[in-house]
């Protein structure tokens, strides 16, 4: 509900300014095609009121109401209400006739699309309807130079204003897109890539190192009883421990290597233009790293990792295949005692430290 009255005031917001525009020198046309016909002060009054009042009161009113989404399109409605109105009472005059109900028609599929155009006809000839039985009706197809000078502001000036609404709610609606975007691809815990994105980036790394011949690694890291930290201090310490390794992951990854969340407490990257020493090297410092956090508050948390590594090479069919050669290499890892890294084709390297008390 609170959602739905935040996206009702934006759309207050973003017609109040096209209204005081387009009434405003809308009120020049209407004006200057009543005046011959010699209507009585009430009319006037009204025009000013329509011209320059209605559309702050009709942004306070909406603004303030409960719903501010349809309060503002019961304002619409009563625009076109109200047009429809100035219409049979400047008794069809051609050029503001059609300059002020092809401006409401603008605005009514700006905001509401054909619904909103099909109800804002039906307000309109209620208001000439009204109009007709207040003031009589009348034909006058006749325009002066006057009338159709006073017509060119509107013409003008309103299309240009609405245009840039409808341009700055593009911008909008590209940035959301933008950021839609980017959380779709994003670990939310830990801020990484997710699973999906990360695969689609292997892919793209793949299919890089087949055609450019150039060396590169990925790494699967998981966190050694991991079950065993959650069952012990609990989900919440676990969830540092996962944001913990992954803040440690960045700070010791280059420019162009690219971490992610695989699931659960597994984490996955790939180390572009690396050699198998370079990356155990920097496989290494993360798991010495990582050995050596201790939190003063818990005193007994230990954390060990166990790492599969696997080198590109031209015999691998699929990035699926590249994969699954540090999978191996990680479960081989597991297997053989954990707290250390596996390279795929199974030698255990000789950094294998003892697992921390
Ligand atoms: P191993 O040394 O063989 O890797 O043992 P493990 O206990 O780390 O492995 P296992 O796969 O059995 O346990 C992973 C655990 O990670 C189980 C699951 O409850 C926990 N887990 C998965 N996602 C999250 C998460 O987002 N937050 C927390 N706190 N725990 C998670
Ligand atoms: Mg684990």
């Amino acid at each position: 509900m609170d959602n739905r009255s935040g996206k009702g005031l934006s759309f207050v917001k973003r017609i109040y300014l096209p209204r005081i525009i387009g009434l405003g020198i809308g009120l020049l046309s209407v004006a200057a095609a009543v005046a011959p016909l010699s209507p009585p002060i009430w009319i006037w009054c009204a025009l000013l009121f329509n011209g320059l009042l209605w559309p702050h009161l009709a942004y306070q009113w909406a603004k303030r109401s409960t719903a501010p989404f349809q309060a503002e399109q019961r304002n619409l409605l009563l625009d076109s209400l109200m047009g429809g109105f100035w219409t049979a009472a400047m008794h069809f005059n051609p050029l503001p006739t059609v300059t002020v109900l092809s401006m409401m028609t603008m605005n009514n599929v700006a905001a509401g699309g054909r619904r909103m155009v099909a109800q804002g006809l039906v307000a309109q000839l209620v208001g000439m309807l009204l109009a007709s039985l207040l003031l009589g009706t009348g034909l006058q197809l006749d325009a002066t130079p006057l009338q159709i000078y006073a017509c060119l502001p509107m013409l003008t000036l309103y299309p240009l204003a609405l245009g840039w609404v409808c341009y700055r709610l593009a911008i909008k609606l590209a940035e959301h897109k933008r950021r839609l975007s980017a959380l779709s691809q994003t670990d939310s815990l830990t801020g990484l890539l997710n699973h999906g994105a990360w695969k689609d980036m292997l892919l793209l790394k793949f299919q890089a190192c087949l055609q450019q011949q150039a060396p590169a690694v990925i790494a699967l890291i998981d966190i050694d009883h991991f079950k065993t930290i959650n069952d012990t201090f609990g989900h919440v310490v676990g969830d540092c421990v996962l944001r913990q390794l992954s803040a440690e992951l960045q700070r010791n990854l280059r420019e162009g290597d690219q971490a992610g969340r695989y699931g659960g407490d597994e984490f996955c990257v790939i180390l572009p233009g690396t050699s198998e020493e370079q990356a155990c090297q920097a496989m290494e410092r993360l798991r010495e790293r990582v050995a050596s956090y201790r939190n003063p508050q818990l005193p007994h948390l230990r954390i060990s990792l166990s790492i599969g590594l696997s080198a590109f090479h031209p015999g691998l069919e699929s990035p699926e295949h590249w994969l699954d050669q540090a999978d191996k290499a990680l479960y081989s890892a597991k297997r053989q005692g954990r707290d250390q890294i596996n390279f795929a084709h199974g030698e255990v390297t000789a950094l294998k430290l003892a697992y921390p008390d």
